[in-house]
């Protein structure tokens, strides 16, 4: 069924030949959902908020208006861009992978501009002279870390007071990685004429607060879930102990071609890569500990396929494209619902059927329930054959399932300060 005033075809769209050109080649036939929702409003110039997905389109659902308004005003831009170092488009994303991903998509996007469309990527991690270099002059398109974005203002490499689109790339992620006062302090030196585009796929109280302040009178995009990339989700019982044990069993049984296996903890990594190693199954790392040079090129291999079995904290969560991952297992729950999500989100991209699978012990019971309840999920507990979890220990389960008296008033409260806390940060703009 064909949804009426949604655009079924990129030829719709009021875009340049040169980016048409370019979506063909990279195979994009028709706009995902999001992109036929997004793209029209924001070539209006409306503020705009989203609840997307990575996985979704959302890079191209910003990043073709983004350069469709930017080619429009190329002219201006030429003159602009000899004046200091000015930035016109400014999109900010939580993580260095992300960054790094999302500059690659829009000057993938942008190819068929030859260059006069510049855009430049600037995170932590590595060193800050290139990307000075890189800034002189000023640029188009700065896809930024908040941290090494501040570093690179008080030195004077950049300015933001021309910014006229600011995209807010996984916000809540931002928020949720302690970046509260960074975004404050970076949304405080820009223009108060602006259009903003926010996504997120999450709405948490401190997202609610942030969009209240920064948007005028946005359209509002909410994906149905028919709309998503569809993730079979699907949660085993595991004695406790026996986590690692299982999970070598199913990657040899199922003979996956990729998994991303999730756990809490830097040092968990290492540790549960020389316990698979003892079983047979090479597995890299992921964590936050390794270096930037690391990290690129173990993604890079992953991405690639050279990568079978890779071992993340939550850092790779969030935004990594990872072309038709089959499998994501969260080995450790992860700590919050939304989390859970975005860990999922890995697999099942662009349309694929993907398989998220959930080991818990009697210890991540309870938590398992929250995360249903958060996400507004109801999963099936299962055995796998031959570690099948002993009777006590399942009624040790519903035991840690029951509910547990709360003292009145108390939840509420506290919510509502916490309501308090997270406007005030916001109100102070
Ligand atoms: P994103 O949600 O932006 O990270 O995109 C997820 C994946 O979908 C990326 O590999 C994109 O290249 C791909 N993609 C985005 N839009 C389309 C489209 N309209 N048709 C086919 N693939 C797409």
């Amino acid at each position: 069924m064909t949804t009426p005033n949604v655009p079924q075809h990129f030829s719709e769209l009021a875009l340049d030949p040169e980016l048409l050109a370019r979506l063909t080649e990279l195979g994009y036939d028709t706009p995902t959902p999001i992109q036929s929702q997004v793209i029209p409003s924001v070539l209006e110039g409306r503020d705009l908020i989203a609840g997307a997905n990575t996985g979704s389109g959302k890079t191209a659902a910003f990043a073709l208006p983004l350069l469709q308004s930017l080619s429009d005003n190329r002219s201006q831009l030429v003159k602009n861009a000899n004046k200091g170092n000015e930035v016109s488009a400014l999109i900010l994303v939580p993580t260095r992978e992300l960054a790094k991903q999302v500059a690659d998509s829009i000057k993938s996007y942008s190819a068929h501009y030859n260059g006069a469309i510049k855009t430049v990527c600037v995170f932590g991690g590595v060193s800050v002279n290139t990307q000075m270099m890189a800034l002189r002059g000023g640029t188009d398109i700065l896809v930024a870390t908040p941290g090494r974005l501040l570093d690179l203002m008080s030195s004077n490499a950049i300015k933001l007071d021309k910014v006229k689109t600011l995209v807010l790339d996984e916000a809540d992620r931002m928020l949720s990685l302690g970046f509260t006062d960074e975004l404050t302090q970076l949304l405080d030196s820009l223009p108060k004429q602006k259009q903003t585009l926010l996504f997120s796929a999450t709405f948490p109280e401190q997202v609610q607060s942030l969009t209240q302040h920064l948007l005028t009178d946005p359209v509002e995009v909410q994906l149905q879930s028919d709309d998503e990339s569809t993730v079979v989700q699907r949660v085993f019982n595991v004695n406790k102990g026996e986590k690692t044990a299982v999970l070598a069993h199913l990657i040899k049984q199922h003979k996956w071609r990729q998994a991303l296996v999730f756990v809490n903890a830097k040092n968990h990594c290492e540790h549960l890569a020389d316990k698979l190693y003892k079983r047979g199954i090479e597995a890299d790392v992921f964590h936050g500990d390794k270096g930037q040079n690391y990290r690129t090129r173990i993604m890079d291999e992953f991405k690639s396929g050279d990568i079978e079995v890779l071992i993340a904290t939550d850092i790779a969560a969030r935004g990594i494209d990872i072309e038709k991952l089959p499998v994501v297992i969260n080995f450790d729950l992860p700590r919050s619902p939304s989390d859970y999500m975005h860990r999922i989100g890995r697999s099942g991209r662009a349309g694929e059927v993907g398989l998220a699978i959930s080991l818990i012990d009697y210890e991540d019971f309870h938590h398992f329930k929250v995360i249903e309840k958060k996400n507004k999920i109801r999963l099936d507990r299962e055995q796998v054959k031959g570690f099948e979890v002993d009777e006590s220990v399942t009624q040790k389960m519903i035991d840690a399932n029951k509910p547990t008296a709360k003292p009145a008033g108390t939840g509420k409260k506290k919510r509502k300060k916490q309501q308090q806390a997270d406007s005030d940060v916001w109100l102070k703009k």
